[in-house]
């Protein structure tokens, strides 16, 4: 009988975390012999360490040990290396690979709409970062508006216009992107609502990247008709991305995707 092969997700917390969920029902469903765990680690040096004891073929990280990861890793490859920052770490023969599929997983998500050509990115923290450098790569016209200036200094040198809301001006833009955490423990809007009423008669597509919840700005996107996506879309999308990492490509995407997307229905 093949042994299976052991995944997991490292993380601190790590309890709340639906990558188990997701994975375990892709493999169960696609008859892969591999079984998805979750490990809450403390000291994020520690993590290459405790990768190779658990005999691990690979493993996703999150908060807060993403950079630890990237520091851990033989060879980091892809956009990983841009960012400084990986999520996605595969056992290749005996050396850590490191992938980060965070940023690619959202523009998978976004295949659910149309044509995009211009973003507007709310807020600037570690996620805008990683998308708004992603945008930039695939050729779309950025803007980030945060509250404050001082993060914004970190995307003055890429070709992004950047502005806070007292100097932003509402204009057109296909997608627009809350990537703050207003409405996550809160109910608050990721700018004035009057300034987000206007933003949104001037666009078709909504994203946030909080999940879990319908975020006033995702409900005040439904309520003026923007085709919008949560965060579980962007959370399916790394996990898709990293599914087919962990499986070296043997597993359709399309079911990865399929299988993965009906597992929340039992959460
Ligand atoms: P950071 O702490 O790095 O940045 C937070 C950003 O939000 C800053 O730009 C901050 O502005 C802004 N902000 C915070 N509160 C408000 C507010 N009340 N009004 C307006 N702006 C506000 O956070 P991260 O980038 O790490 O995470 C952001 C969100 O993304 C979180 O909700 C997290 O849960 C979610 N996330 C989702 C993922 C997924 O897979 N779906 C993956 C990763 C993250 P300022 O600079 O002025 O303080």
């Amino acid at each position: 009988m093949v042994e299976p092969s052991i995944f997991a997700i490292y993380g601190n917390p790590v309890a709340h975390s639906k990558s188990p969920l997701m994975h375990n029902y892709v493999f169960k469903h696609l008859n892969y012999p591999a079984v998805y765990t979750r490990v809450h680690l403390i000291d994020g040096s520690t993590l290459k360490q405790d990768f190779f004891d658990r005999k691990l073929s690979g493993a996703n990280v999150t908060v807060p040990h993403k950079e630890a990861a990237y520091e851990a890793c033989d060879e980091v490859r892809g956009f990983a290396q841009t960012v400084g920052v990986v999520n996605t770490l595969v056992n290749e023969n005996g050396k850590l690979i490191g992938y980060n599929t965070d940023a690619d997983g959202f523009l998978f998500a976004l295949e659910n709409f149309g044509k995009i050509n211009t973003v507007l990115v709310l807020g600037a923290g570690g996620t805008a970062k990683a998308l708004v450098q992603k945008f930039i790569d695939v050729g779309l016209d950025v803007t980030v508006v945060n509250r404050s200036q001082k993060r914004l200094d970190d995307f003055t040198h890429l070709a992004c216009q950047t502005y806070t809301w007292d100097t932003f001006e509402v204009t057109h833009f296909d997608l627009v992107v809350n990537t703050t955490s207003a409405g996550l423990e809160d109910n608050n809007f990721p700018i004035n609502q009057t300034v987000l009423e206007s933003i949104f008669g001037n666009s078709k597509y909504a994203a946030d990247v909080i999940y879990g919840k319908a975020t006033p700005f995702l409900k005040l996107a439904t309520q003026k008709g923007l085709q919008n996506i949560d965060g579980q879309a962007m959370l399916i999308g790394q996990g898709v991305l990293a599914n087919e990492l962990f499986t070296k490509g043997q597993l359709d995407k399309q079911q990865i995707l399929k299988y993965m997307t009906k597992s929340f229905e039992l959460s």
